[in-house]
């Protein structure tokens, strides 16, 4: 049983999620705010501030206004409910009537908001408030505050990252964060930065490519500037360091992994524990690792996967996991990640090759 009514209901929510929260698909086919209203919207270059109160408050407007859209597509889907004669003697359901006095009232609550933020060119809305913030001791007023992040913002050399829900961009003294309804702004010189998680994304067969995305927070010594949250990947980390001069603390210790390679050690690591361990034979000794001297070789190659790329290697346990898994990476080609996994290399020792599926973790 399938009413028009529910169609649509389903089609518009999707339409709605997508369209607040943007996935990569409808970045594509041009269908976000910045994109609908570019020419009124103006140039991010030319002026960053101005540009993002434009766009954030056309968001607002937009995003409240779906609702609205909701009722008046139903209208249209539904027309035996007879939503579009509310003020007739037999109106539309009670439920539906309280809808659209729901929408109306969000529609203009959202106008309300938009006139008192642009009253004394746009001095109330939370872009130019949090840019007042940081208003002395070089700045006259929040004007000035813009002009300088305007400049700063064009400069090609401006570190940049992130999807357009959550822009980081650092500029030289600036750290900026672009959310769907906000700018956060830190001045550098003042804020101090911290490493507070990491999320490890593991090379698999269907991701292009292993990732770290850590989180640091900003918080600034300035106390009417708020503390926020920026996440990047940790192959940008180097990038982000060289732009931003404040000091940053690794709270949660996390190990930041800056090159493909050293991402897919994880990923090699995960895949040795899964595969069955290689008892060591009695009277055997392990010895160090001689590619690291560091600590004990426990890894040893066994033919186990089933292709006839591979040959059975017959060294002894020699390399630690770590050197074993930078000596496979090292032999990949680095543009490709994604053919990692499958791949072939030859043995350190003696070149008979082997795949992931064929090196034991010695027990
Ligand atoms: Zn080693
Ligand atoms: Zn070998
Ligand atoms: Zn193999």
């Amino acid at each position: 049983m399938e009413s028009p009514e529910l169609s649509f209901t389903l089609v518009y929510v999707v339409f709605c999620l997508c369209f607040v929260f943007t996935p990569t698909e409808f970045h594509s086919a041009g269908l976000t705010i910045q994109n609908l209203f570019s020419s009124w919207l103006g140039s991010e270059d030319l002026g960053f501030v101005q540009y993002h109160v434009r766009r954030t408050t056309v968001t607002l407007l937009v995003h409240s206004a779906l609702p609205i859209g909701y009722y008046m597509g139903m209208c249209v889907a539904a027309p035996d409910r007879n939503l579009g004669y509310v003020f007739q003697v037999s109106p539309a359901p009670d439920g539906w009537r309280a809808f659209l006095l729901l929408s109306l009232c969000v529609q203009v609550t959202s106008w309300m908001f938009i006139i008192y933020w642009s009253r004394h060119h746009w001095h109330n809305h939370p872009i130019s408030r949090a840019l007042e913030a940081h208003m002395h001791p070089s700045h006259s007023d929040w004007c000035s505050v813009a002009a300088s992040i305007n400049t700063e913002f064009r400069r090609i050399d401006k570190f940049a990252t992130g999807a357009p829900g959550a822009r980081v961009i650092v500029t030289d003294s600036w750290v900026l964060k672009v959310t769907t309804y906000h700018v956060y702004v830190a001045l550098q010189s003042e804020c101090h930065v911290t490493v507070t998680e990491s999320r490890q994304h593991q090379l698999s067969p269907d991701s292009a490519s292993p990732a770290q995305i850590l989180t640091l927070r900003v918080d600034s010594i300035n106390p009417a500037v708020k503390p926020f949250d920026i996440r990047l990947q940790s192959t940008e980390y180097g990038d982000l360091r060289e732009k931003l001069h404040a000091p940053i603390r690794n709270a949660a210790n996390v190990v930041i992994h800056q090159t493909i390679s050293e991402l897919f050690l994880e990923t090699f690591r995960a895949q040795v524990e899964l595969n069955q361990p290689y008892p060591l034979p009695t009277g055997q000794e392990v010895e160090s690792c001689i590619g690291c001297m560091q600590v004990l070789a426990c890894t040893k190659l066994v033919k186990l996967c089933h292709t006839d790329d591979c040959q059975q290697c017959f060294c002894r346990p020699m390399w630690c996991l770590s050197c074993l898994g930078r000596w496979f990476a090292s032999r990949q080609d680095q543009q490709r990640p994604e053919t990692w996994l499958s791949s072939t290399v030859p043995c350190p020792t003696c070149r008979a090759r082997f795949c992931i599926l064929d090196v034991c973790a010695v027990r």
